[in-house]
């Protein structure tokens, strides 16, 4: 017999090889039915990380602790998602015979499976026999079975098969065992794990079709990638459908057009985005909002040149790391001098603490810069705001000492919260990513400081309250982090704010301070970016708010229409006194009709709008419309104090 600890620390004890399923099942035939997956820690795993996700028909062959997956965990929906790939591989194989395969992954809404399809034409429109034939076959409540074959084996298989995709992927791989599953007559290599059947999958959207080279290398052939979701309910596939739609209506490249706020000329450069006017507005008031807080907290603003000598790179180590990929050197004149495109604001930060003597008074010293940098992405890679080739990040660094590291932390914390709560991000989640328990070889900085650091962070995201998950095995080679991920509106998940502690920088810099005794000490770096950048905050935050941005961020705050061109006067009124208390407001008297120039303006997604007609200029009001709902009417001199009370409860 063997003991198996459940998550709420009950144990129980079961045959030698038991299984998850029938674990579940003497559970309840509830949980049976909702499990996909059970996640595994076998008590003689001595390594501190989550345990292997195993298949529910996998025996469990000595103690453990398990965790019974289900669709709302993320592993489970992964296990789904890619014994979904292995079922649309199966139906392709059906539909059209010979066709081979690449790879097939779950990611993260969904999966993919990249396929050759050989002589067959496969286009969008045949995506629908392919969803319906998936649909048929998991309603025959396939089961997964695992195999377990020697890699000359695997290799005879695939070569007897005709594919050079799988061929080539064992050839990789370690001799010894390799696994197999196999659902109906479909066998793939893969390390799983799987559902236990199809039954469960019983809805499918095959939601695009694209080219992708395989591994990713564009010298090698060109496969057909075929993405795909699958939902344990119909009625969630309805609602995933809904929110894609919503999506779109979001897409920050077309609310960005909309409301002029940016644009993109191949002549200057592909992924160099233009800000407009009304965009650059809009940018000002995010970088004031945080620059504010940020002097609140003590930050000292400082300001970096767009290009840094070679060796400066040479000397951080990024020159090392990602020169190759990167824009390369610009030379001048001078024989052998060399610049590069600033990729990060850290070096030139390192150098100006270096300017001056340094003594544990000093610290914590915070350096802040919103700091234009430039990465070479792949043409291919781009995308609006959120893949771009030069971004400005809201960057600081705090030089501390070690003591200070988790007091700096829950500062930071509270600053990153501050920020989500005026973007209104109620839902997110920290990820708190350590050291690697069994090689600690690949990390730079001694033991102590290291358990220092990663104890501040564990300490501070406890004492905020914060729900954090650590992740083992997940920190830099130069420090442990902290990353956010938030909820958007319409449920999407983003990365947004990383606090990164840093020993690597202060080494290769050599960075010191003088400590009380004299001595002299090696100071820690925190790297730390709530918005992360501002064009990529700026995307997800249109796509959070559908463009409909507070009044304090709006880049036209007010805008005054007056009825027809004789009341023009009075609304330039309304407009001087606005402009007057710092509110920006502007007037519409263009000849048009009322109802075209609201149209635009509602475009433009202006928060404010007063109309001005004859009733108004005769009781000296204005009748207020906020965010296209009637907000009243007041004296146009109360108009200025009840903005600025709206923008007061925005921001509080
Ligand atoms: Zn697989
Ligand atoms: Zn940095």
């Amino acid at each position: 017999m063997i003991n198996i600890t459940f998550p709420d620390g009950s144990v129980r004890t079961y045959e030698k090889g038991v299984t998850g399923y029938e674990i579940a099942k003497s559970i309840s035939p509830r949980l049976a039915e909702e499990a996909l997956a059970a996640s595994v820690k076998f008590a003689d795993d001595t390594t501190a990380g989550q345990g292997v996700t195993y298949d529910l028909d996998r025996p469990i062959d000595r103690d453990a602790s398990i965790a019974l997956l289900k669709w709302e965990d993320e592993e489970g929906k992964q296990v789904f998602w890619h014994s979904s790939s292995h079922l649309m591989a199966e139906a392709l194989e059906d539909l059209y015979p010979g066709v081979k395969f690449g790879i097939g992954p779950a990611i993260e809404n969904g999966f993919y499976y990249d396929v050759d399809f050989a002589d067959h034409q496969v286009n969008d429109a045949d995506l629908p026999k392919v969803e319906k034939r998936m649909l048929e076959l998991a309603r025959e409540k396939q089961t997964f079975t695992r195999v377990e074959v020697a890699k000359a084996d695997a290799l005879k298989h695939f070569e007897d098969k005709g594919d050079p995709y799988k061929c080539e992927l064992i050839s990789e791989l370690a001799d010894g065992t390799i696994t197999y599953y196999r659902n109906g007559h479909f066998t793939d290599l893969c390390r799983g794990p799987h559902l236990h059947n199809t039954e469960v999958i019983k809805a499918v959207k095959l939601t695009a079709i694209a080219g992708a080279y395989w591994r990713g290398d564009e010298k090698r052939q060109q496969l057909t990638r075929i993405y795909g979701i699958t939902f344990p309910k119909k009625s969630m596939l309805d609602e995933y459908l809904v929110m894609l739609e919503e999506a779109k209506k979001r897409d920050h490249r077309k609310l960005g057009k909309e409301m002029e706020l940016f644009t993109f000329s191949s002549r200057v450069g592909q992924g160099l985005p233009l800000w407009l006017p009304r965009g650059a507005v809009m940018r000002l008031q995010l970088e004031n909002f945080l620059r504010r807080k940020q002097t609140e907290h003590g930050y000292l603003p400082v300001v970096s040149p767009h290009i840094g000598s070679k060796d400066l790179y040479v000397t951080s180590g990024h020159y090392a790391k990602y020169g190759q990929d990167s824009f390369q050197p610009i030379h001048t004149p001078q024989e052998g001098e060399e610049y590069m495109l600033k990729p990060m604001n850290c070096p030139h930060h390192c150098e100006i603490y270096r300017s001056a003597p340094r003594s544990y008074r000093d610290l914590p010293l915070r350096l802040a810069e919103f700091g234009t940098v430039y990465r070479y992405e792949q043409s291919g890679e781009l995308h609006g705001l959120t893949r771009v080739r030069s971004f400005t990040q809201d960057d600081a660094h705090m030089f501390v000492t070690p003591d200070q590291l988790k007091g700096e932390f829950v500062k930071v914390i509270d600053l990153i919260l501050y920020v989500f709560r005026i973007f209104k991000f109620d839902k997110f989640t920290a990820q708190i990513s350590l050291r690697d328990p069994l090689d600690r070889t690949k990390y730079i900085g001694s033991d102590e400081n290291w358990e220092k650091a990663e104890r501040a962070i564990i300490e501070a995201a406890d004492e905020k309250g914060l729900p954090a998950v650590v992740e083992y095995g997940e920190a830099a080679f130069y420090g442990p982090k902290l990353d956010f991920m938030v909820r958007d509106a319409i449920g999407r998940k983003w990365q947004l704010g990383t606090i990164q502690v840093d020993y690597n920088l202060p080494d290769r810099f050599q960075l010191e301070y003088t400590d009380t005794d004299g001595s002299k000490k090696r100071p820690v770096m925190i790297h730390r970016a709530p918005f992360g950048s501002i064009e990529r905050f700026t995307a997800v935050l249109l796509e959070h708010t559908a463009g409909h941005l507070p009044v304090w961020l709006s880049p036209d705050q007010v805008k005054v229409l007056p009825i027809s061109e004789k009341y023009s006067d009075f609304a330039k009124k309304v407009c001087d006194l606005l402009n007057n208390s710092d509110i920006r407001a502007s007037i519409d008297d263009r000849n048009e009709t009322l109802g075209k120039r609201i149209r635009e303006i509602s475009l433009l997604r202006v928060p404010v709008i007063v109309i001005i007609g004859e009733k108004e200029v005769a009781e000296g009001t204005v009748s207020v419309r906020k965010e296209g709902a009637d907000a009243g009417t007041m004296k146009i001199d109360d108009f200025p104090g009840w903005l600025r009370a709206t923008i007061a409860e925005e921001l509080s």
